[in-house]
């Protein structure tokens, strides 16, 4: 083991997404998720409960909410459900993975949002199926996954992530989950409310994944691994210290026209006074996340979003223990916990309460409840 790998596994505990990352100078198995919390974590302001399905939410539309006003408007979260009816495992640092009860939390979510009053969306942050999944189930799992999302009773915005894009090519997985695609990519934005924009990124526009072998996307991603990451295994981040670590094939980056459409879409909420709530399966703050689960150039994203003030919170998944964070600019990032890791009849989903200046996320369970103040 060289000074620099050591140097950089005793800095910290990583605990990632990976379909197939083996360390095996270390111990061999699977790679799993959580999170490392860096510098600048904020405190979520826990208050459980208020989600659960046996006791439907008080601070919703039609009722008072947190500071005793009522919110513009609410909507369901969910992240990583990553069903497979497969028996459970364990990530890389033997984080139990229950893919078969996932589903199940899904459902508990759901039945929680229908009863949930004027609930406006919902919106799942990606990874709806795993990578373990059996290829010639991966079809019908996502088919299963999305009827079940269909249950609820308005509108669901989906997000994709690398389990999705392990299961299934974007030419199939976008018309399942329904997103509206312009050559493929998977980004788009929509207004709930005149007061507020909702901007959904594609994560894996350039993306080793997902793309037709030989696509411009995917030889651009390859050739940035290649240039970033020493290993044989593009998965594997032995070596590789800091931020670097990141430049691992299960992530990916957002491409030069999805960061011009970025720029559009912030100018024009900004021209209309909107306040703008980005979501990217793939974290963009070190501060929130494990640094090998954020998006490759989640600093050049940052970038453009600091440009504006609109961007008031960025929400995210793919980490599965979830994080908060604030930046120097202001904007709270949540990343949301995943639905995978809940043990048998317990819960990871929420609802998110909007007003004009904060988000309050009610969570359930194992998904800790946060109220994103913001700052201007
Ligand atoms: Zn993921």
């Amino acid at each position: 083991m060289s000074f620099l790998f050591s140097l950089c596994l005793s800095s910290r505990h990583f605990n990632l997404d990976s379909k197939s990352f083996t360390i095996t100078t270390l111990i061999g198995q699977r790679f799993g998720v959580g999170r490392f919390y860096m510098g600048h974590r904020a405190n979520p302001l826990a208050f459980q409960g208020t989600c659960s399905s046996d006791a439907p939410m008080t601070s919703t539309n039609g009722s008072v909410g947190v500071q005793g006003k009522q919110p513009l408007f609410s909507f369901g979260v969910i992240s990583d459900v990553q069903y497979a009816d497969i028996p459970d495992g364990r990530s890389f640092l033997g984080v139990p993975r229950y893919y078969r009860h996932s589903i199940k939390v899904l459902q508990r979510a759901i039945s929680n949002w229908n009863n949930h009053r004027k609930l406006k969306f919902a919106i799942n942050l990606g990874d709806i199926a795993d990578g373990f999944c059996p290829k010639d189930q991966s079809l019908t799992t996502v088919q299963q996954v999305v009827q079940e999302f269909e249950k609820f009773n308005g509108p669901v915005y989906h997000l994709i992530g690398n389990h999705c894009l392990y299961n299934l090519p974007r030419e199939k997985l976008l018309p399942l989950l329904k997103i509206p695609t312009l050559k493929g990519h998977a980004y788009y934005d929509f207004s709930p409310t005149p007061e507020y924009r909702i901007v959904v990124l594609d994560g894996y526009d350039i993306s080793a994944i997902g793309w037709p072998e030989g696509h411009p996307n995917t030889l651009e991603a390859l050739e940035l691994l290649q240039e970033k990451n020493p290993n044989a295994d593009k998965n594997s981040p032995v070596g590789m210290c800091g931020l670097e670590r990141r430049f691992l094939m299960f992530n990916g980056a957002v491409g030069r026209e999805q960061l011009q459409w970025l720029d559009n879409v912030l100018q024009d909420a900004s021209t209309h006074g909107q306040a703008v709530v980005v979501c990217c399966h793939l974290p963009l703050d070190p501060g929130a996340a494990t640094q090998e689960a954020l998006l490759w150039n989640y600093d050049e994203v940052m970038d453009v979003i600091h440009r504006y003030n609109c961007v008031k919170a960025c929400l995210a998944g793919h980490d599965h223990k979830g994080g908060h964070s604030i930046d120097l600019h202001g904007v709270h990032h949540r990343v949301i916990e995943a639905a995978l890791e809940c043990p048998a009849g317990s819960d990871a989903f929420g609802c998110i309460d909007v007003y004009h200046d904060m988000l309050s996320l009610s969570g359930t369970d194992r998904m800790a409840s946060t109220e994103m103040l913001f700052h201007s």
